[in-house]
Protein backbone atom coordinates (compact mmCIF):
# COMPACT_ATOMS: atom_id res chain seq x y z
CA UNK A 1 0.00 0.00 0.00
CA UNK A 2 1.03 3.48 -0.40
CA UNK A 3 1.22 5.32 2.20
CA UNK A 4 0.98 8.84 3.09
CA UNK A 5 4.76 9.19 4.09
CA UNK A 6 5.57 7.34 0.87
CA UNK A 7 3.43 10.01 -1.51
CA UNK A 8 5.18 13.17 0.14
CA UNK A 9 8.73 11.64 -0.53
CA UNK A 10 8.17 11.12 -3.92
CA UNK A 11 5.96 13.89 -4.40
CA UNK A 12 8.76 16.23 -2.97
CA UNK A 13 11.98 14.04 -4.49
CA UNK A 14 10.36 14.65 -8.01
CA UNK A 15 10.43 18.41 -7.96
CA UNK A 16 14.00 18.59 -6.24
CA UNK A 17 15.11 16.37 -9.03
CA UNK A 18 13.94 19.37 -11.53
CA UNK A 19 15.70 21.99 -9.57
CA UNK A 20 13.15 23.55 -6.77
CA UNK A 21 14.23 23.66 -3.54
CA UNK A 22 12.68 21.60 -1.11
CA UNK A 23 11.26 23.62 1.68
CA UNK A 24 9.78 23.59 5.01
CA UNK A 25 6.36 23.86 6.00
CA UNK A 26 5.80 26.84 7.23
CA UNK A 27 3.99 27.16 10.72
CA UNK A 28 0.10 27.00 10.65
CA UNK A 29 -0.38 30.82 11.65
CA UNK A 30 1.23 32.94 9.49
CA UNK A 31 3.95 34.98 10.63
CA UNK A 32 3.69 38.28 9.13
CA UNK A 33 0.16 38.05 8.12
CA UNK A 34 -2.50 39.11 10.97
CA UNK A 35 -5.74 39.28 8.01
CA UNK A 36 -5.19 35.55 7.85
CA UNK A 37 -6.15 33.33 10.32
CA UNK A 38 -4.01 30.08 9.24
CA UNK A 39 -2.35 29.05 6.43
CA UNK A 40 -4.45 27.26 4.49
CA UNK A 41 -2.44 26.82 1.35
CA UNK A 42 1.16 26.06 0.26
CA UNK A 43 1.46 29.57 -1.28
CA UNK A 44 0.61 31.21 2.20
CA UNK A 45 4.95 31.81 2.68
CA UNK A 46 6.02 32.95 -0.64
CA UNK A 47 3.49 35.84 -0.75
CA UNK A 48 6.38 38.61 -1.27
CA UNK A 49 8.31 36.48 -3.76
CA UNK A 50 5.25 36.09 -5.78
CA UNK A 51 4.45 39.90 -5.95
CA UNK A 52 8.60 40.42 -5.95
CA UNK A 53 8.60 42.40 -2.99
CA UNK A 54 11.22 39.77 -1.70
CA UNK A 55 13.57 37.65 -3.71
CA UNK A 56 15.78 34.53 -2.49
CA UNK A 57 18.44 32.34 -3.51
CA UNK A 58 15.97 30.11 -5.52
CA UNK A 59 13.19 30.83 -8.17
CA UNK A 60 11.61 27.00 -7.63
CA UNK A 61 10.23 25.28 -4.54
CA UNK A 62 8.41 22.64 -3.23
CA UNK A 63 7.08 21.99 -0.31
CA UNK A 64 4.33 20.06 1.62
CA UNK A 65 2.41 22.51 3.71
CA UNK A 66 0.06 21.92 6.78
CA UNK A 67 -3.07 23.41 5.98
CA UNK A 68 -6.00 24.22 8.04
CA UNK A 69 -9.57 25.86 6.27
CA UNK A 70 -11.96 26.54 9.39
CA UNK A 71 -12.48 30.29 8.87
CA UNK A 72 -12.61 32.77 6.69
CA UNK A 73 -12.29 32.22 2.40
CA UNK A 74 -11.88 28.78 3.22
CA UNK A 75 -13.95 27.20 5.58
CA UNK A 76 -14.70 23.41 5.24
CA UNK A 77 -15.72 23.06 9.01
CA UNK A 78 -19.04 22.15 7.88
CA UNK A 79 -18.06 20.00 5.29
CA UNK A 80 -16.14 17.96 7.56
CA UNK A 81 -18.07 14.13 8.35
CA UNK A 82 -20.12 15.03 5.35
CA UNK A 83 -18.21 15.02 2.30
CA UNK A 84 -15.70 12.11 0.90
CA UNK A 85 -13.04 14.78 0.24
CA UNK A 86 -12.92 17.55 3.02
CA UNK A 87 -10.61 18.00 5.88
CA UNK A 88 -10.28 20.47 8.32
CA UNK A 89 -6.28 19.65 8.48
CA UNK A 90 -4.54 18.57 5.68
CA UNK A 91 -1.31 18.24 4.11
CA UNK A 92 -0.91 20.21 0.56
CA UNK A 93 1.76 19.40 -1.86
CA UNK A 94 2.62 22.20 -4.45
CA UNK A 95 5.58 22.99 -6.58
CA UNK A 96 6.16 26.86 -7.15
CA UNK A 97 7.43 29.09 -9.94
CA UNK A 98 8.44 32.58 -8.64
CA UNK A 99 9.47 34.27 -12.55
CA UNK A 100 11.00 30.89 -14.01
CA UNK A 101 8.73 28.29 -15.42
CA UNK A 102 5.42 28.92 -16.71
CA UNK A 103 2.36 26.30 -18.11
CA UNK A 104 4.14 24.96 -20.82
CA UNK A 105 6.43 23.14 -17.75
CA UNK A 106 3.78 23.27 -15.21
CA UNK A 107 1.74 20.87 -16.61
CA UNK A 108 3.87 18.69 -18.17
CA UNK A 109 5.13 18.14 -14.58
CA UNK A 110 1.93 17.42 -12.88
CA UNK A 111 1.15 15.10 -15.44
CA UNK A 112 4.73 13.28 -15.25
CA UNK A 113 3.80 12.94 -11.47
CA UNK A 114 0.55 11.71 -11.56
CA UNK A 115 1.25 8.99 -13.71
CA UNK A 116 4.87 8.14 -14.48
CA UNK A 117 5.85 8.55 -10.22
CA UNK A 118 2.85 7.56 -8.80
CA UNK A 119 1.59 5.30 -11.98
CA UNK A 120 -2.35 6.65 -11.99
CA UNK A 121 -4.08 5.32 -14.80
CA UNK A 122 -4.43 8.52 -17.79
CA UNK A 123 -8.02 7.66 -18.42
CA UNK A 124 -9.47 8.14 -15.46
CA UNK A 125 -7.66 12.02 -15.29
CA UNK A 126 -9.65 15.08 -16.29
CA UNK A 127 -9.32 18.82 -16.35
CA UNK A 128 -10.99 22.18 -16.24
CA UNK A 129 -9.02 25.14 -17.65
CA UNK A 130 -10.39 28.74 -17.53
CA UNK A 131 -12.87 29.40 -20.49
CA UNK A 132 -10.70 31.90 -22.00
CA UNK A 133 -7.24 29.87 -21.56
CA UNK A 134 -6.68 27.96 -24.49
CA UNK A 135 -3.36 28.43 -24.24
CA UNK A 136 -3.71 25.85 -21.47
CA UNK A 137 -5.95 24.14 -23.28
CA UNK A 138 -3.87 23.39 -25.38
CA UNK A 139 -0.82 22.25 -23.48
CA UNK A 140 -3.16 19.86 -22.07
CA UNK A 141 -4.13 18.18 -25.05
CA UNK A 142 -0.55 17.96 -26.45
CA UNK A 143 1.17 16.99 -23.18
CA UNK A 144 -1.35 14.40 -22.18
CA UNK A 145 -3.25 13.70 -25.34
CA UNK A 146 -6.53 14.22 -23.55
CA UNK A 147 -9.72 14.23 -25.63
CA UNK A 148 -11.72 17.45 -25.52
CA UNK A 149 -14.15 16.27 -23.71
CA UNK A 150 -11.85 15.80 -20.48
CA UNK A 151 -10.99 19.27 -20.71
CA UNK A 152 -13.57 20.60 -19.35
CA UNK A 153 -13.72 24.87 -19.79
CA UNK A 154 -15.28 26.98 -17.03
CA UNK A 155 -15.84 30.26 -17.01
CA UNK A 156 -16.58 30.81 -13.11
CA UNK A 157 -14.09 32.51 -10.82
CA UNK A 158 -13.64 28.81 -9.64
CA UNK A 159 -10.89 28.84 -12.31
CA UNK A 160 -9.81 32.12 -11.84
CA UNK A 161 -7.74 33.00 -8.60
CA UNK A 162 -6.85 36.30 -7.58
CA UNK A 163 -4.10 37.10 -4.31
CA UNK A 164 -6.58 39.67 -3.63
CA UNK A 165 -8.70 42.31 -4.68
CA UNK A 166 -5.22 44.00 -6.38
CA UNK A 167 -1.81 42.13 -7.30
CA UNK A 168 -1.31 38.55 -9.17
CA UNK A 169 -3.79 36.63 -10.48
CA UNK A 170 -4.63 34.00 -13.46
CA UNK A 171 -6.32 31.52 -14.80
CA UNK A 172 -6.08 27.93 -12.93
CA UNK A 173 -6.73 24.88 -14.14
CA UNK A 174 -8.43 21.95 -12.03
CA UNK A 175 -7.09 18.12 -12.19
CA UNK A 176 -9.72 15.43 -11.33
CA UNK A 177 -10.12 12.06 -10.81
CA UNK A 178 -12.83 9.92 -12.04
CA UNK A 179 -14.08 7.41 -9.10
CA UNK A 180 -16.07 5.79 -11.93
CA UNK A 181 -20.15 5.84 -12.66
CA UNK A 182 -20.94 3.44 -9.40
CA UNK A 183 -20.48 6.50 -7.33
CA UNK A 184 -22.99 9.37 -7.23
CA UNK A 185 -21.40 12.97 -8.91
CA UNK A 186 -21.43 14.52 -12.23
CA UNK A 187 -18.50 16.21 -14.23
CA UNK A 188 -16.90 19.37 -13.05
CA UNK A 189 -19.21 22.51 -13.89
CA UNK A 190 -22.41 20.48 -14.03
CA UNK A 191 -25.31 20.48 -11.28
CA UNK A 192 -24.49 17.27 -9.99
CA UNK A 193 -20.99 18.26 -9.31
CA UNK A 194 -20.88 18.11 -5.83
CA UNK A 195 -20.52 14.71 -5.47
CA UNK A 196 -18.46 12.10 -4.98
CA UNK A 197 -17.44 10.43 -8.36
CA UNK A 198 -14.74 13.45 -9.59
CA UNK A 199 -12.45 14.58 -6.91
CA UNK A 200 -10.68 17.18 -7.30
CA UNK A 201 -6.51 16.60 -7.01
CA UNK A 202 -4.72 19.32 -7.69
CA UNK A 203 -4.97 22.82 -8.57
CA UNK A 204 -2.42 24.28 -10.59
CA UNK A 205 -2.63 28.55 -10.77
CA UNK A 206 -1.01 30.22 -13.60
CA UNK A 207 -0.09 33.88 -12.48
CA UNK A 208 -0.23 35.93 -15.35
CA UNK A 209 -1.41 39.14 -14.25
CA UNK A 210 -1.30 41.93 -12.07
CA UNK A 211 -4.87 43.45 -11.15
CA UNK A 212 -5.28 47.49 -10.09
CA UNK A 213 -7.70 49.24 -8.32
CA UNK A 214 -9.37 50.49 -11.09
CA UNK A 215 -10.08 47.41 -12.29
CA UNK A 216 -7.66 46.91 -15.23
CA UNK A 217 -4.79 43.91 -15.58
CA UNK A 218 -1.44 43.68 -17.06
CA UNK A 219 0.39 41.02 -17.80
CA UNK A 220 3.29 40.49 -15.32
CA UNK A 221 6.62 40.73 -16.67
CA UNK A 222 7.26 37.88 -14.37
CA UNK A 223 4.79 34.92 -14.55
CA UNK A 224 4.57 32.37 -11.58
CA UNK A 225 3.41 29.17 -10.86
CA UNK A 226 1.31 28.23 -7.57
CA UNK A 227 0.13 24.57 -7.01
CA UNK A 228 -1.59 22.65 -4.33
CA UNK A 229 -2.05 18.53 -4.13
CA UNK A 230 -4.03 17.52 -1.46
CA UNK A 231 -2.34 14.94 0.32
CA UNK A 232 -4.70 12.70 1.79
CA UNK A 233 -6.96 13.28 -1.57
CA UNK A 234 -4.31 11.72 -3.43
CA UNK A 235 -3.60 9.17 -1.00
CA UNK A 236 -7.05 7.87 -0.77
CA UNK A 237 -7.24 7.32 -4.66
CA UNK A 238 -3.69 5.24 -4.79
CA UNK A 239 -5.21 3.16 -1.72
CA UNK A 240 -8.13 2.54 -3.92
CA UNK A 241 -10.90 4.40 -1.59
CA UNK A 242 -12.72 7.74 -2.62
CA UNK A 243 -12.57 8.71 0.73
CA UNK A 244 -9.98 10.62 3.08
CA UNK A 245 -11.10 9.02 5.89
CA UNK A 246 -10.49 5.24 4.58
CA UNK A 247 -6.99 6.47 3.92
CA UNK A 248 -4.14 4.42 6.43
CA UNK A 249 -3.56 7.41 8.75
CA UNK A 250 -7.44 8.75 9.05
CA UNK A 251 -8.47 5.57 9.37
CA UNK A 252 -6.67 4.72 12.49
CA UNK A 253 -7.86 7.97 14.25
CA UNK A 254 -11.21 6.84 13.64
CA UNK A 255 -10.81 3.37 15.04
CA UNK A 256 -8.64 4.99 17.70
CA UNK A 257 -11.96 6.60 18.17
CA UNK A 258 -14.25 3.91 18.25
CA UNK A 259 -11.77 2.03 20.57
CA UNK A 260 -11.86 4.98 23.19
CA UNK A 261 -15.59 5.23 23.01
CA UNK A 262 -16.05 1.96 23.02
CA UNK A 263 -18.38 2.11 19.90
CA UNK A 264 -18.67 0.19 16.55
CA UNK A 265 -17.45 2.28 13.63
CA UNK A 266 -21.31 1.36 11.56
CA UNK A 267 -23.36 4.05 10.37
CA UNK A 268 -24.56 5.16 13.52
CA UNK A 269 -21.15 6.47 14.16
CA UNK A 270 -19.20 6.63 11.82
CA UNK A 271 -20.10 10.34 11.06
CA UNK A 272 -19.14 11.20 14.21
CA UNK A 273 -15.94 9.47 14.60
CA UNK A 274 -14.80 11.11 11.18
CA UNK A 275 -15.36 14.48 12.82
CA UNK A 276 -13.43 13.78 16.00
CA UNK A 277 -10.56 12.60 13.80
CA UNK A 278 -10.25 15.05 12.04
CA UNK A 279 -10.43 18.12 14.26
CA UNK A 280 -8.37 16.03 16.74
CA UNK A 281 -6.05 16.87 14.43
CA UNK A 282 -6.72 20.72 13.50
CA UNK A 283 -7.15 21.33 16.89
CA UNK A 284 -3.59 19.27 18.19
CA UNK A 285 -1.81 21.43 15.29
CA UNK A 286 -2.61 23.99 16.49
CA UNK A 287 -2.14 24.00 20.42
CA UNK A 288 1.72 22.46 19.02
CA UNK A 289 2.37 25.92 17.97
CA UNK A 290 0.83 27.54 20.92
CA UNK A 291 -2.64 28.29 20.02
CA UNK A 292 -4.75 28.46 23.04
CA UNK A 293 -8.71 28.06 23.30
CA UNK A 294 -10.33 31.56 23.54
CA UNK A 295 -13.07 34.12 22.96
CA UNK A 296 -11.23 36.04 20.48
CA UNK A 297 -9.13 35.61 16.87
CA UNK A 298 -7.30 32.36 16.23
CA UNK A 299 -8.11 30.96 19.93
CA UNK A 300 -11.71 31.50 19.27
CA UNK A 301 -11.68 29.37 16.21
CA UNK A 302 -10.12 26.82 17.86
CA UNK A 303 -12.28 26.46 20.47
CA UNK A 304 -15.23 26.43 18.07
CA UNK A 305 -13.22 23.04 16.54
CA UNK A 306 -12.94 21.55 19.68
CA UNK A 307 -16.40 22.09 20.89
CA UNK A 308 -17.70 20.59 17.86
CA UNK A 309 -15.32 17.30 18.13
CA UNK A 310 -16.41 17.38 21.62
CA UNK A 311 -20.39 17.39 20.59
CA UNK A 312 -20.07 14.52 18.47
CA UNK A 313 -17.82 12.63 21.43
CA UNK A 314 -20.85 13.40 23.76
CA UNK A 315 -23.40 12.09 20.91
CA UNK A 316 -21.26 8.71 20.91
CA UNK A 317 -21.86 8.42 24.83
CA UNK A 318 -18.68 9.28 25.75
CA UNK A 319 -19.27 9.45 29.62
CA UNK A 320 -15.77 10.89 30.47
CA UNK A 321 -13.38 13.32 27.78
CA UNK A 322 -12.24 11.90 24.84
CA UNK A 323 -10.14 13.90 22.25
CA UNK A 324 -7.40 14.03 24.35
CA UNK A 325 -7.12 9.98 25.19
CA UNK A 326 -6.70 10.04 20.99
CA UNK A 327 -3.60 12.16 21.14
CA UNK A 328 -0.84 8.93 21.44
CA UNK A 329 -2.46 7.49 18.59
CA UNK A 330 -2.25 10.83 16.08
CA UNK A 331 1.65 10.92 17.84
CA UNK A 332 2.32 7.64 16.55
CA UNK A 333 1.06 8.37 13.19
CA UNK A 334 2.44 11.89 12.65
CA UNK A 335 5.25 12.23 15.37
CA UNK A 336 8.07 11.10 12.58
CA UNK A 337 7.00 13.91 10.27
CA UNK A 338 5.77 16.25 12.39
CA UNK A 339 7.90 16.35 15.75
CA UNK A 340 6.17 19.37 17.46
CA UNK A 341 3.49 16.83 18.02
CA UNK A 342 5.49 14.59 20.47
CA UNK A 343 7.12 18.10 21.77
CA UNK A 344 3.82 19.04 22.74
CA UNK A 345 1.75 15.84 23.27
CA UNK A 346 1.61 16.95 27.25
CA UNK A 347 0.39 20.14 26.32
CA UNK A 348 -2.04 19.26 23.44
CA UNK A 349 -3.35 16.69 25.94
CA UNK A 350 -3.68 18.80 28.94
CA UNK A 351 -5.53 21.48 26.55
CA UNK A 352 -7.77 19.43 25.23
CA UNK A 353 -8.61 17.53 28.34
CA UNK A 354 -9.23 20.81 30.24
CA UNK A 355 -11.73 22.03 27.60
CA UNK A 356 -13.62 18.99 27.30
CA UNK A 357 -13.66 18.90 31.48
CA UNK A 358 -14.88 22.75 30.92
CA UNK A 359 -17.45 22.17 27.82
CA UNK A 360 -19.28 18.85 29.52
CA UNK A 361 -20.59 21.31 32.18
CA UNK A 362 -22.80 23.23 30.50
CA UNK A 363 -22.76 20.75 26.83
CA UNK A 364 -25.90 18.88 28.25
CA UNK A 365 -28.06 21.75 29.48
CA UNK A 366 -27.71 23.91 26.27
CA UNK A 367 -28.37 20.35 24.81
CA UNK A 368 -31.16 20.13 26.66
CA UNK A 369 -32.65 23.63 26.11
CA UNK A 370 -32.08 23.52 22.55
CA UNK A 371 -34.40 20.11 22.46
CA UNK A 372 -36.95 21.78 24.78
CA UNK A 373 -37.37 24.72 22.24
CA UNK A 374 -37.14 22.47 19.23
CA UNK A 375 -40.42 20.58 20.72
CA UNK A 376 -42.05 24.14 21.08
CA UNK A 377 -40.93 24.58 17.04
CA UNK A 378 -43.58 23.68 14.30
CA UNK A 379 -42.41 21.06 11.71
CA UNK A 380 -39.21 21.89 10.10
CA UNK A 381 -39.30 25.70 11.47
CA UNK A 382 -35.70 27.43 11.51
CA UNK A 383 -34.80 27.95 15.24
CA UNK A 384 -34.93 31.61 16.39
CA UNK A 385 -31.57 33.75 16.15
CA UNK A 386 -32.11 34.66 19.82
CA UNK A 387 -32.09 30.69 20.99
CA UNK A 388 -28.63 30.16 19.45
CA UNK A 389 -27.33 33.73 20.80
CA UNK A 390 -28.70 32.36 23.87
CA UNK A 391 -26.46 28.87 23.64
CA UNK A 392 -23.71 30.91 22.56
CA UNK A 393 -23.46 33.19 24.95
CA UNK A 394 -24.53 30.95 27.99
CA UNK A 395 -23.34 27.76 27.42
CA UNK A 396 -20.85 28.20 25.21
CA UNK A 397 -21.95 26.70 22.28
CA UNK A 398 -20.45 28.15 19.06
CA UNK A 399 -22.94 29.06 16.37
CA UNK A 400 -21.85 26.31 13.40
CA UNK A 401 -22.21 24.05 16.68
CA UNK A 402 -25.79 24.73 16.74
CA UNK A 403 -25.54 24.61 13.24
CA UNK A 404 -24.56 21.02 13.18
CA UNK A 405 -26.94 19.88 15.87
CA UNK A 406 -29.39 21.09 13.82
CA UNK A 407 -28.51 20.15 10.50
CA UNK A 408 -29.04 16.22 11.84
CA UNK A 409 -32.89 16.97 11.91
CA UNK A 410 -32.71 19.33 8.81
CA UNK A 411 -33.56 22.95 10.63
CA UNK A 412 -31.71 25.78 10.23
CA UNK A 413 -31.00 28.69 12.55
CA UNK A 414 -32.31 32.02 11.97
CA UNK A 415 -29.29 33.80 10.90
CA UNK A 416 -30.74 37.44 10.87
CA UNK A 417 -31.60 37.23 13.83
CA UNK A 418 -28.70 36.04 15.61
CA UNK A 419 -27.00 38.20 14.00
CA UNK A 420 -28.77 41.20 15.16
CA UNK A 421 -28.29 39.45 18.67
CA UNK A 422 -24.66 39.65 18.35
CA UNK A 423 -24.55 42.91 17.45
CA UNK A 424 -26.05 44.25 19.95
CA UNK A 425 -24.03 42.90 22.44
CA UNK A 426 -20.51 43.71 20.29
CA UNK A 427 -21.95 47.16 20.33
CA UNK A 428 -22.13 47.34 24.13
CA UNK A 429 -18.49 45.49 24.12
CA UNK A 430 -16.75 47.98 21.75
CA UNK A 431 -18.48 50.95 23.96
CA UNK A 432 -17.03 49.33 27.38
CA UNK A 433 -13.72 49.08 25.19
CA UNK A 434 -10.64 50.15 26.55
CA UNK A 435 -8.27 48.11 25.32
CA UNK A 436 -6.14 45.52 27.50
CA UNK A 437 -3.38 47.39 26.73
CA UNK A 438 -1.48 44.12 26.16
CA UNK A 439 -1.16 44.22 22.43
CA UNK A 440 -0.75 46.82 20.08
CA UNK A 441 -2.92 45.68 17.31
CA UNK A 442 -5.82 43.78 19.24
CA UNK A 443 -7.65 46.50 17.24
CA UNK A 444 -7.34 44.03 14.36
CA UNK A 445 -10.19 41.36 15.35
CA UNK A 446 -12.86 44.03 15.41
CA UNK A 447 -11.62 44.86 12.11
CA UNK A 448 -11.88 41.08 10.93
CA UNK A 449 -14.80 41.00 12.45
CA UNK A 450 -16.23 44.18 10.50
CA UNK A 451 -14.82 42.52 7.25
CA UNK A 452 -16.54 39.11 7.00
CA UNK A 453 -19.44 38.94 9.83
CA UNK A 454 -20.27 37.81 12.88
CA UNK A 455 -21.36 34.45 11.43
CA UNK A 456 -18.65 33.67 9.52
CA UNK A 457 -16.18 34.96 12.47
CA UNK A 458 -17.42 34.68 15.95
CA UNK A 459 -14.16 36.22 17.52
CA UNK A 460 -15.00 38.76 20.07
CA UNK A 461 -17.29 38.37 23.03
CA UNK A 462 -16.51 40.56 26.16
CA UNK A 463 -19.13 40.27 28.25
CA UNK A 464 -18.12 36.80 30.58
CA UNK A 465 -20.38 34.24 30.35
CA UNK A 466 -20.69 30.70 31.83
CA UNK A 467 -19.16 28.04 29.21
CA UNK A 468 -17.51 31.20 27.49
CA UNK A 469 -14.61 31.79 29.72
P1 LIG B 1 -12.70 21.65 -3.44
O1 LIG B 1 -13.27 22.32 -4.67
O2 LIG B 1 -12.73 20.15 -3.51
O3 LIG B 1 -13.27 22.19 -2.16
P2 LIG B 1 -10.60 23.56 -3.60
O4 LIG B 1 -10.69 23.99 -5.02
O5 LIG B 1 -11.24 24.40 -2.57
O6 LIG B 1 -11.13 22.03 -3.44
P3 LIG B 1 -7.83 24.33 -3.59
O7 LIG B 1 -8.00 25.62 -2.89
O8 LIG B 1 -7.66 24.35 -5.06
O9 LIG B 1 -9.06 23.35 -3.20
O10 LIG B 1 -6.63 23.53 -2.89
C1 LIG B 1 -5.69 22.75 -3.60
C2 LIG B 1 -5.86 21.26 -3.31
O11 LIG B 1 -5.88 21.00 -1.91
C3 LIG B 1 -7.15 20.69 -3.84
O12 LIG B 1 -7.04 20.34 -5.19
C4 LIG B 1 -7.33 19.46 -2.95
O13 LIG B 1 -6.59 18.36 -3.43
C5 LIG B 1 -6.73 19.90 -1.63
N1 LIG B 1 -7.78 20.33 -0.67
C6 LIG B 1 -8.47 21.50 -0.69
N2 LIG B 1 -9.33 21.60 0.35
C7 LIG B 1 -9.18 20.44 1.06
C8 LIG B 1 -9.76 19.95 2.24
N3 LIG B 1 -10.68 20.63 2.93
N4 LIG B 1 -9.37 18.73 2.70
C9 LIG B 1 -8.44 18.01 2.03
N5 LIG B 1 -7.84 18.42 0.90
C10 LIG B 1 -8.19 19.62 0.41
MG1 LIG C 1 -12.87 24.09 -1.37
MG1 LIG D 1 -12.25 23.32 -6.42
MG1 LIG E 1 -9.13 24.09 -6.51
Amino acid sequence: MTSLADIRSTFLDYFESQDHEVVASSPLVPRNDPTLMFANSGMVQFKNLFTGAETRDYTRATTSQKCVRAGGKHNDLDNVGYTARHLTFFEMLGNFSFGDYFKEAAIPFAWEVLTKELEIPAEKLLVTVYHTDDEAADIWKKVAGLPDDRIIQISTDDNFWMMGPTGPCGPSSEIFYDHGDQIWGGPPGSPEEDGDRFIEIWNLVFMQYEQFEDGTRTELPNQSIDTGMGLERIASLLQGTNNVFETDLMKALVEASAHASNTGIGEDHIVHHRVIADHLRSTSFLIAEGVMPSNEGRGYVLRRIMRRAMRHAHLLGAKEPLMHRLVPELVRQMGAAYPELPQGQAAIEETLLAEETRFRKTLERGLGLLEDELEALPGDASVPGEVAFKLYDTYGFPLDLTQDALREQGREVDIVGFDAAMEAQRAQARAAWAGSGEMADESVWFDILDEVGPTDFLGYATLSAEGVV
